[in-house]
């Protein structure tokens, strides 16, 4: 098994340590041909406004949303979830493959970041650290929410699609990426 990591933008970094620490060889996906070579996709935390625009001028967009729809299993973390979703509150376009609305810095600036310990259906309770984090609003039909925090949901999953509100690449566990990796892919 393959994993790649979106490399356009954000802390894509982080997510290939986190996945050569569970014991894969994984790839940076920057073009479609990158795409070609992965049995699974993270799409990392960053900004993504400015994600989906580099996806935009790669050219990626449209590759992306095949493989999404022939069965690629894509983790979605913070900006990355939002990449999935079906709406955006504002921002680019999203690719519509995840039946979530998005609500981008729900929760204030930058300084109103927070970490906090989450109950993820199927893996446990796991450190969150969220920054300037998004909320998933109006799941739907065959959108399983996994976790919620105040009241919301956080952490949802559809088919070969996880998407997180939240940064496990930063919170000293892997466990998120295992659950992806073992149970998802
Ligand atoms: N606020 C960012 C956005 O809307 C997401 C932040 C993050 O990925 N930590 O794209």
């Amino acid at each position: 098994m393959r994993p790649g990591v979106l490399a356009l933008q954000g802390d894509f970094a982080e997510h290939r340590r986190a996945l050569e620490a569970c014991g894969t060889d994984p790839i940076e996906v920057r073009t479609a041909a990158d795409l070609e070579h992965v049995d699974a996709l993270i799409i990392p935390g960053g900004e993504s406004t400015t994600m989906l625009k580099l996806v935009d001028r790669y050219e990626l967009r449209e590759p992306l949303v095949k493989h999404i729809e022939a069965g690629l299993p894509v983790f979605g973390t913070c900006a990355g979830a939002i990449v999935l979703a079906s709406k955006a509150s504002d921002g680019e376009p999203p690719l519509g493959v995840l039946d979530v609305a998005v609500r981008r810095n729900a929760y204030g600036r930058q300084r109103e970041s927070f970490e906090a310990e989450i109950d993820v259906t199927g893996v446990g309770i796991v450190p969150a650290v969220f920054i300037r984090a998004p909320v998933f609003e109006d799941p739907g039909e065959g959108v399983e929410v996994l976790a919620t925090w105040a009241g919301r949901p956080v952490a949802v999953r559809s088919g070969r699609l996880l998407a997180i509100a939240f940064h496990p690449e930063l919170a000293g566990t892997l466990a998120m990426h295992r659950f992806f990796l073992e149970e998802m892919a």
